[in-house]
């Protein structure tokens, strides 16, 4: 037995996953065996989308977190023995993956951005590495190949009409040493800057706390979240943590960027380096961000942004 194994906590993730999946499958000449938690709605799409076989994981108890899935999905990865494992790198997806792969004694390699297939079915993969600035190949070299693969990095797998495939649902997990207390949703300030179509992020030009207020408006205006560089959120606090972009803070990718009083520097870079349309607003013309911006405003943006907002207000 074999086969390419997907598996993301998210639907929107699985379709991304069964989008590389089909491709290797299909080289590989093997079956692509999609995981979703128990939701025999997404069924037909799963298998639409390429899947040859849909494992329903168990529904959890309230009490339960996705994790109190890892040694159903371990148990079964040892009887069917897959080729290709491949987990969506969220967060929980890259803790998930860490843990099968330790049961499953095999190696796993994160955030891999490109999945080729080489010599005897084995996978090269790439990822990035010092922020952005190299690419490093991998190889797993145990069995089953495993990798997290970030959200977005492919587009969502089309559908074919009159696929058919088969359903198994997996046994409960056993009884876990780990039981969820309470659930509480994070209070964020405003939607997640990952799923955000427009980011307009402000950096150290800015001067004053109070001039945030001009951006936020720019942001609303263009339908947008309002993101910002490290030192905004880490040093001047004036934006919680989870607003800023960077290697060491979140990756997004958006349809467009508008960097307000951005510098450009790469550590901020590699949060946005996927977005589709990049803007830039800098007094300085050598600032970095212009080399990297589709558009660029050179001046000041106490100048510019208003006369921005100004001329989008006479469009709405
Ligand atoms: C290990 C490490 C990890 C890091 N991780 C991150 C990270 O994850 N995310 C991150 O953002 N940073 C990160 N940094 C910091 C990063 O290197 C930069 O220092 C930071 O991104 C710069 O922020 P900035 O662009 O807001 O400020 P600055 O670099 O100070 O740039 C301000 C810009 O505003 C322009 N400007 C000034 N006045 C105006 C005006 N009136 N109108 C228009 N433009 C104006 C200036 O020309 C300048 O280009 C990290 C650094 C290190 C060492």
């Amino acid at each position: 037995m074999a086969g390419v194994w997907v598996l993301a906590e998210k639907h929107e993730q699985s379709l991304e996953l069964l989008n590389i999946g089909r491709e290797l499958a299909s080289q590989l000449g093997t079956k692509l065996v999609s995981l979703i938690l128990n939701d025999h709605s997404q069924v037909q799409e799963h298998i639409d989308c390429g899947a040859d076989e849909v494992l329903l994981l168990p529904a959890l108890a309230a009490h339960q977190a996705l994790e109190a899935c890892v040694p159903v999905i371990v148990d079964e990865a040892k009887k069917e023995d897959p080729d290709l494992f491949l987990v969506a790198g969220t967060l929980k997806g890259k803790e998930i993956a860490a843990s099968i792969a330790s049961r499953l004694d095999t190696g796993l390699c994160s955030d891999c951005i490109s999945l080729k297939l080489g010599d005897e079915g084995r996978l090269e993969m790439e990822r990035l590495v010092f922020g952005g600035a190299g690419l490093q190949k991998v190889e797993c070299l145990t069995r089953p190949q495993m990798a997290t693969i970030p959200i977005r990095t492919f587009e969502p797998a089309e559908k074919e009409g009159g696929r058919e495939g088969t359903v198994r649902e997996l046994p409960a997990p056993p009884l876990s040493s780990l039981k969820v207390m309470e659930k509480k949703t994070r209070v964020r300030e405003s939607g997640d800057l990952r799923e955000a179509g427009v980011i307009v992020a402000v950096g150290r030009g800015v001067e004053k706390e109070e001039d945030l207020e001009m951006i936020r408006e720019l942001a609303e205006l263009v339908g947008g979240e309002l993101g910002c560089t490290k030192p905004i959120a880490d040093e001047l606090h004036w934006l919680p943590e989870e607003r800023s972009l960077g290697i060491s803070a979140l990756e997004a990718k958006p349809q467009l960027y508008i960097g307000v009083g951005v510098s450009g520097q790469i550590q901020h870079v590699v949060g946005f380096r996927d977005a589709k349309v990049v803007c830039a607003i800098n007094t300085d013309e050598n600032a970095p961000i212009f080399e990297v911006s589709d558009y660029g405003i050179v001046g000041d943006l106490y100048t510019i942004v208003p006369r921005l907002i100004e001329e989008l207000k006479k469009t709405i």
